[in-house]
């Protein structure tokens, strides 16, 4: 089925209400001229809904499961929703989205939930769901040199997964990536990523937001390209995650989505998918939304219990959930804009918390990062204080593959993280090479 994509078109818009200031895509810009906010992609829905909502369930249906380029990438099968018009030899995709929306079955039985499913983002070209939104960047900044314009590099700073993503996305198209990340504050895989992509790594002796700080003033010079979500490109990718969660339940909605936050652009992502499909009549209602944070690094969730009335950034604390130790999240307004309007909470997990749940639900077949620990710890704390109610569908948003975290893994199962619940540790058992010694462990074990 082919869709003429050339009719749908798409701008930069400024995020205040009632500013609408618009620029175009190819323009190298981040924030808006005239007010400084954060823009978003924002694209001609009267176009789009020239199709009805079920032409576009068919559209998507019959792509799903192709081997060609670029449709067999789940961001670049929904591309007139994305960047429309982008020219196809221009987009860098490595197969990024289409991700498993895992089951938990009997597990979801046990908490007495419809449904419990583990939206599977992180299993991905570098292992995290900043793929998604990598993709979309990286492909309009390689249109955008195809155009002419002088972009010399691509740079951001990360806790550690943005870089993975950046990193690789940029080696493939040929352009020069430089990172920023805070000193000996993310997993090894994480940190050898870029350096074996060929970035210019740099180190720095600070935190994610210092080194935000740090790139946001690079990136103003002329030629190196901002590659943080406060890019809105990003957005656009990540916001396929909604509507493949909505198409993977057969188009039904879920009840809750509950979804680890940082920086807050993925969850502002995750809201724009769901409205984008409201309005284009995919579907009719909208599921609830919590966003999780480590109660570490936890400024919204101070603001959420004041009903998000003055947010204050503050300095994130030391968590095992490094990916998301941010304390002055740059997505901030756009996030509390979506949670009020999807009926939204905000809820923390302690280091424990994120522990425990992470490595309980591994035993039903997961293998979770620390963040999708802090979303499922959010999950149980919903689940017990009664606001996810039994019979409810929820879907949590798993964010990076646990292989990225396997520090975090064997400490736990080591005992070496204070507080946890040891009914979820396995300790291997040391056993000498003799039958009846393994046959005794055995008779006692099983
Ligand atoms: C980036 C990241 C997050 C948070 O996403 P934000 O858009 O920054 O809120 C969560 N988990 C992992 C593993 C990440 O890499």
């Amino acid at each position: 089925m082919s869709v003429a994509t050339s009719k749908f078109t798409a701008e930069f818009r400024c995020t205040h209400e009632g500013c609408g200031a618009t620029y175009p895509l190819g323009e190298i810009i981040y924030t808006c001229k005239k007010d400084g906010e954060l823009l978003e992609v924002s694209h001609d829905m009267e176009k789009l809904s020239s199709r009805s909502g079920a032409d576009w369930k068919e559209l998507f249906d019959a792509r799903i499961g192709s081997y060609r380029f670029p449709f067999n990438s789940g961001i670049w099968s929904k591309r007139e929703w994305v960047l429309p018009e982008i020219e196809t030899q221009n987009i860098v995709s490595s197969g990024e989205g289409n991700t498993h929306l895992y089951d938990t079955g009997r597990f979801a039985k046990e908490l007495g939930l419809d449904g419990l499913f583990v939206k599977q983002c992180g299993v991905s070209h570098t292992g995290s769901f900043k793929d998604l939104g990598m993709t979309v960047l990286v492909s309009q900044v390689n249109q955008m040199i195809a155009d002419g314009k002088d972009i010399k590099a691509v740079a951001c700073a990360s806790t550690g997964d943005t870089s993975a993503a950046l990193a690789s996305y940029a080696a493939k198209a040929g352009i020069p990536s430089v990172i920023f990340l805070p000193a000996n504050k993310v997993s090894a895989a994480q940190l050898i990523q870029p350096v074996s992509n060929g970035s210019l790594v740099l180190a720095l002796d600070t935190d994610f937001d210092g080194c935000m700080n740090i790139v946001k003033q690079v990136t103003e010079k002329q030629g190196i390209y901002l590659a943080n979500s406060m890019n809105s490109l990003r957005i656009e990718g990540q916001k396929t995650i909604a509507i493949e969660i909505v198409q993977q339940l057969g188009w039904e909605v879920p009840d809750w989505i509950v979804i680890p936050g940082g920086n807050l652009g993925n969850v502002s992502a995750l809201g724009k998918g769901f409205e984008m499909m409201f309005d284009l009549g995919l579907i009719d209602r909208l599921p609830r939304i919590c966003l999780a944070q480590a109660k570490n690094a936890s400024p919204l969730y101070d603001a959420f219990l004041r009903d998000y009335s003055d947010f204050k950034p503050v300095t994130a604390n030391k968590t095992l959930a490094s990916a998301i130790q941010i304390g002055d999240p740059v997505s901030v307004k756009k996030a509390i804009k979506i949670l009020k309007k999807f009926n939204g909470v905000v809820e923390i997990a302690s280091e424990a918390e994120l522990s425990d749940a992470a490595h309980r639900a591994d035993r039903y077949g997961l293998y979770n990062c620390p963040h999708t620990g802090v979303a499922l710890a959010a999950t149980f704390k919903l689940i017990e204080a009664g606001t996810i109610r039994k019979k409810d569908k929820v879907v949590v948003i798993s964010t990076a593959h646990g292989l990225k975290f396997t520090e975090f893994k064997v400490q736990y199962h080591n005992s070496q993280i204070p507080e946890t619940d040891s009914r979820y540790i396995n300790k291997i058992v040391e056993c000498d090479a003799n039958i009846s010694k393994v046959l005794e462990i055995l008779d006692k074990r099983l």
